[in-house]
């Protein structure tokens, strides 16, 4: 068995020691005779296994108290129009920071399901290669909070500072503090996080978390009696916060696989603060390639380059093809930039080695000795 280098930018790569536990517990989980998968939801084991996961998460990111953990379904994208649904019941507008593809989808979701909506700063002069900065941001009078992505996964732009000027938010100017929503899909669990910056967090598990399927939302307690009436009962924050995630039956062997995953994080790495080492070394070797080849490019401003999605492209177009392809020769799988943006991407979440990065990093000098 072979497993290659894996950059896809989402379902993405997972540690191999998750996939050979979730291997060897596959048939017989600890004993019990049956699968994970065959669980009952309510049963004593499976609850076991996501009140675990709740746990270890809550100690990775230091969670405070005040703070509601839930598993969800739907991804990330649900969010663009469950976020609104539950934080606009009593009126005011939703603002948005427009950084990429994912933060434009959010606003559009919020407009289409008839709320108010106001952009607040916008990347889009730069042509998203550059974040707007605190003084730039222009909070609506009516601001009811203001949501970001933190680092856009497909134009490979990460904010460099969290856009809050207090615990949980930005003052308006009548003086209110207005509370942060943030998409961290593709960012979450890369490095430590001060969760009381925010109001909500969300994050599609198949980037960093684990695989699809499961949704991660954390939403401080002061924000979940602000949903609109007519909200579909799944879609409530603080119903599914009160049944623990399990109104109905959550997607059980993402959720254990997300726990081992946390596990790994842990044991394994030894907590954020590690895993933040080495994703900064991981980035900084493949820009570094980049920067000192004639043939790759990022156009991204040095503050704002991510460090988990890494977009780059070929001096001459018609290199695309042959570099792909030799490159998936070599073992390096899945580097084919997003369908709407073209060029290439190497996607470097936590479950991608460093080892991975350095045959990359040798590949692209060899390709360019030979084609460039
Ligand atoms: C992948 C991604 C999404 C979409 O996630 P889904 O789970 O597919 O809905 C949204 N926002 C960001 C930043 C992402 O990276």
């Amino acid at each position: 068995m072979t497993r290659h280098y894996n950059f896809c930018a989402g379902p993405a790569a997972l540690p191999a020691p998750v996939l050979e536990r979730a291997r060897d517990e596959l048939l017989d989980y600890q004993g019990r005779g049956l699968s994970v998968m065959e669980m009952s939801h309510r049963s004593p084991e499976f609850v076991a296994i996501a009140k675990q996961a709740e746990a270890d998460l809550r100690e990775l990111l230091a969670v405070p108290d005040d703070y509601r953990v839930l598993f969800l379904q739907g991804g990330a994208s649900l969010q663009f129009s469950m976020v609104p649904m539950n934080l606009l019941g009593n009126g005011g507008s939703a603002n948005f920071l427009y950084t990429g593809i994912w933060g434009k989808k959010a606003l559009a979701e919020a407009k289409k399901l008839g709320f108010a909506t106001h952009l607040a700063g916008s990347s889009e002069a730069s042509r998203h290669t550059e974040a707007p900065q605190r003084a730039d941001i222009e909070l609506a009078a009516d601001a009811a909070y203001l949501h970001y992505t933190a680092n856009e996964t497909i134009g490979g732009l990460e904010f460099d500072y969290v856009p809050g000027d207090e615990e949980g938010g930005l003052h308006r100017d009548d003086g209110k503090v207005v509370p942060l929503v943030c998409d961290l899909s593709s960012s979450i669990l890369s490095g430590p996080l001060d969760v009381s910056k925010f109001g909500v967090i969300y994050a599609g598990a198949q980037k960093n978390i684990g695989p699809a399927g499961l949704t991660l939302v954390l939403v401080r307690d002061d924000l979940l009696d602000r949903r609109c009436e007519r909200i579909p009962g799944l879609f409530e924050y603080r119903a599914m916060a009160e049944a623990g995630s399990m109104i109905n039956t959550p997607p059980t062997f993402a959720w254990y696989l997300a726990g081992l995953v946390f596990q790994w994080l842990k044991r394994d790495i030894g907590g954020l603060e590690a895993m933040d080492a080495i994703n900064s070394r991981k980035a900084a070797k493949l820009y570094a390639a980049i920067d000192g080849s004639g043939l790759f490019s990022n156009p991204i401003a040095l503050r704002n380059r991510s460090r988990m999605n890494v977009p780059f492209v070929l001096a001459d177009e018609r290199l695309d093809k042959p570099f792909l392809a030799e490159a998936e020769e070599a073992g390096l799988l899945n580097l084919k930039g997003h369908r709407s943006v073209g060029g290439m991407r190497a996607s470097l979440y936590n479950a991608v080695p460093e080892a991975a990065v350095d045959a990359l990093i040798d590949f692209m000098a060899d390709f360019e000795k030979r084609r460039g």
